[in-house]
């Protein structure tokens, strides 16, 4: 494999870390320029022999200066819409981790990769699986694609008892370990509604050929069913490092320290459908994405000011979807032409959700 310069962008997150790993377990793999939204990156540029650093600010000044040759965008929220663009519209392969910036940047997002000509390769494991079942192949080929959802630790709470679960109660997820927004998301669903938008971007299709699935243990992360009846599972523990090592030694396939699947003592598969009523962010997301427009940035941008809420205990559990609903009520949705109407479209959803904060 040919030597391959990596912008690390969120390298002190979840992500950053597990993707500084697979790095240097690869030796054709470098780091050319680290970028935090706040916290210091002295130690890790010395360790990694990195020039190019920056902490907050528009990383598009840090992706001209170093010139990667892929993007690992691991950004958490909005803040990673720039760097996405950036990428998609120089043609440098972008390794996707902050899926909220493909939610809000939507159609401009793919317009730039179209320009671009560049690859898109998800880190997200359940679009990497999906990408791996494609091989390729044309969206008319798919009758459906299929996210599983682990469920998150509530998902045998009763809708009463989710009134008044607790923030640790909320981040301690059964199958997955990710970074705080994250797992806020996974307990109320409302990451699979942004994953629900980000396939139907990724993949082109329509919102009603791509469902949603519970299965608990996290071994499932996709399916693809064909129209020839055919269906194809994506298998595997439960672990990042085999998503982002995928995408960033795309199309190598390296080895990685992910164990094996093993069947010796056996193995169950679980599925159920997930419950409309106790996660509505699910239910949001989807009418979000199927009015197109804005309204999946909106859904984004409401969703990230009630998780800040929730984790700073300013508001319960349930009131996050509340919060986001009322703010999709009100937003216009209009279509964004370019980066500075998404921006205040963002702005404007972040401000209805806040004011609604405010008055409570
Ligand atoms: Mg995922």
């Amino acid at each position: 494999m040919a030597e391959r310069r990596i912008a690390l962008l969120g390298a002190t997150g979840s992500i950053g870390a597990q993707a500084l790993d697979v790095i240097a377990a690869n030796p054709a793999l470098c780091v050319c320029a680290l970028a935090s939204r706040s916290q210091p990156l002295d130690e890790l540029a010395v360790e990694h022999g990195v020039e190019h650093v920056q902490v907050g600010g528009d990383l598009t000044e840090l992706l001209e200066a170093s010139k990667p040759d892929l993007v690992l965008n691991a950004v958490v929220g909005f803040a990673g819409v720039g760097a996405t663009l950036w990428a998609l519209e120089h043609g440098v392969t972008l390794a996707l981790a902050n899926k909220e910036s493909l939610v809000a940047a939507g159609d401009l997002a793919i317009a730039a990769w179209k320009r671009g000509g560049g690859h898109l390769l998800p880190v997200d494991s359940e679009h990497s699986a999906v990408f791996q079942c494609l091989e390729g192949r044309s969206p008319e080929t798919v009758d459906a694609v299929v996210l599983t959802a682990s469920g998150g630790p509530f998902r045998n709470r009763s809708r009463l008892d989710l009134e008044s679960v607790t923030v640790d109660e909320a981040l301690a997820h059964p199958t997955w370990s990710m970074g705080p927004k994250i797992t806020i998301d996974s307990a109320t669903l409302a990451n699979k509604g942004l994953e629900l938008i980000e396939a139907h971007f990724l993949f082109d299709l329509p919102y009603e050929r791509i469902e949603v699935v519970v299965h608990p243990t996290s071994v499932v992360h996709a399916l693809v069913r064909f129209r020839d009846g055919a269906a194809l599972a994506h298998l595997g523990y439960p672990d990042m490092r085999v998503p982002i090592s995928f995408a960033v030694t795309f199309p190598d396939r390296r080895p990685t320290a992910v164990r094996p699947l093993d069947f010796s003592a056996g193995m169950t598969l679980e599925f159920e459908p997930p419950d409309p009523v106790r996660f509505p962010l699910l239910r949001l997301a989807r009418e979000a994405g199927e009015r197109g427009g804005t309204y999946p940035c909106a859904f984004n941008a409401s969703n990230e000011v009630a998780v800040a809420a929730f984790l700073e205990e300013k508001i319960g559990f349930l009131d996050i979807a509340e919060l986001v609903e009322d703010a999709l009520a009100r937003v216009d949705g209009a279509p964004a032409r370019d980066l500075s109407e998404l921006i205040e479209a963002d702005a404007d959803a972040r401000g209805l959700a806040s004011g609604r904060l405010a008055a409570a």
